[in-house]
């Protein structure tokens, strides 16, 4: 029983645990959720920028290719003379400068793994060559990865295939313009439209908000662990010393004082619960029923003292002649009872005369000497016809003849 409650609360206290790591859990979740959301919208904007930047770069070099036959000179100078025009790549470059500084960290670049002369000194980064190689052989439309990046955590890398178009070739491949080739095709994937943009957030502040959400389940671990546990823990204890108390309260109230044996009440639940069990059951049940010889002598011979000793005494020598199992109870002023479940008749008479037997051997102390008292009994088996009262009473009244045939002597019922 007592064990039930600490258990209880040892429950809860897993439970806090379980609750603890299952939040840990929910919150990395929604933060992983949270980041790959963020992933999903910076690469939006990424391909926004690049689709952007291609057609303006597209829509530069047929102006270029237009103006060049005209006879109008292009620069890489960023403030071109009366005259001249940028570069498409050029232009390109210097679109980029002017979009990162309104928007810090986003960069795109055009680059190829075939530059032309100042742009021979470029070194391709992993990406960028992988990039290269991915758009040319799957010809694909995009290329991105999401990468350490520089002043945030991460930064989507997003690239898209720059193809040669009429405008390119006209003057890539011309020896006219110096440039040591003539070998690029219509359609073909020359170079790369590369945006990098970082991931901010936005998360910060949903960070912020799953540490709070981490402390009060830490705080409220953390209370339970060490406010709840132990109020429940001592309540619990209170509840089994009172559950104790209560326990002997009850066998108190069941015992009688002066003999230490059941009371009358507990001697006849007793005996209505034995009897309905053998008459059910094929067990068979004997009754003894004791009594004092000359009871009345020894209180009026050594004092009313002296006779409570007595019947304590007569309740020990009881306890220590039955059987374990069997009930003893004393049922009036120095009147007893043993009810024996399981038993012989046999064995009923060989426990009555081992009382009986007990009791002559005692001897009693007074004041200034010692004297010896005597007891007659009755007892019987539960007969298929019987009820309880009926039960009881033939034990009763074979105790009368016992006393009748001369006291200090044992009728058992045939
Ligand atoms: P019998 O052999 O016929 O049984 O004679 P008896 O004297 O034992 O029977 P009787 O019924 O005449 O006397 C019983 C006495 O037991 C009377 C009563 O004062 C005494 N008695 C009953 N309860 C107690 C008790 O708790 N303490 C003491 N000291 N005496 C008690
Ligand atoms: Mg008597
Ligand atoms: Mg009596």
């Amino acid at each position: 029983m007592r064990l039930r409650f600490p258990s209880l609360a040892k429950c809860a206290v897993l439970l806090l645990i379980g609750t603890l790591v299952v939040a840990t859990h929910i919150v990395a979740q929604i933060e992983q959720r949270g980041q790959s959301m963020l992933a999903d919208e910076t690469l939006k904007q990424a391909k926004l920028v690049a689709i952007v930047t291609e057609n303006a770069h597209a829509q530069y070099s047929e102006s270029v290719y237009g103006a060049h036959q005209a006879g109008i000179a292009s620069t890489i100078e960023e403030f071109p003379e009366p005259g001249e025009i940028h570069f498409p790549g050029t232009f390109t470059h210097l679109m980029s400068s002017q979009y990162t500084s309104t928007n810090p960290g986003v960069t795109y670049r055009l680059y190829s793994d075939d530059p032309f002369e100042r742009a021979s000194d470029r070194v391709l980064d992993t990406f960028q060559i992988a990039a290269l190689v991915a758009l040319r052989k799957n010809n694909s439309a995009e290329y991105w990865r999401i990468v350490p990046g520089t002043d945030t955590a991460q930064s989507v890398r997003y690239a898209t295939p720059m193809r040669m178009q009429e405008s390119c070739i006209a003057c890539h491949n011309n020896p006219k313009w110096g440039l040591k080739r003539d070998d690029w095709r219509m359609g073909e994937v020359r170079g790369v439209f590369e945006v990098t943009v970082p991931i901010t957030e936005g998360s910060l502040s949903s960070r912020s908000e799953n540490a709070t959400l981490f402390a009060l389940v830490l705080l409220s671990s953390l209370l339970g662990i060490f406010v709840v546990y132990p109020v429940v823990n001592r309540e619990v204890a209170r509840r089994a010393h009172f559950e104790s108390l209560s326990k002997n309260l009850t066998v108190l109230a069941g015992t009688d004082a002066l003999s230490g044996l059941a009371n009358r009440r507990v001697f006849e639940d007793a005996l209505e619960t034995a009897s309905h069990m053998a008459a059910s059951g094929d067990s068979r049940l004997g009754l003894i029923i004791l009594d004092i010889d000359h009871f009345k002598q020894v209180n009026d011979t050594y004092g009313h003292d002296v006779g409570d000793a007595v019947i304590t005494g007569f309740g020990e020598i009881i306890k220590a002649n039955i059987r374990p199992g069997d009930v003893a109870a004393r049922i009036g002023g120095e009147e007893f009872a043993v009810i024996c479940p399981d038993v012989s008749p046999e064995e009923l008479a060989r426990i009555s005369e081992r009382i009986r037997a007990a009791v002559e051997a005692k001897s009693f102390k007074a004041e200034y000497n010692s004297f010896r008292i005597t007891t007659s009994a009755g007892a019987t088996m539960l007969d298929a016809e019987d009820d309880q009262r009926t039960f009881y009473r033939r034990a009763d009244r074979l105790l009368f003849t016992a006393k009748q045939k001369g006291r200090n002597f044992v009728c058992v019922a045939p």
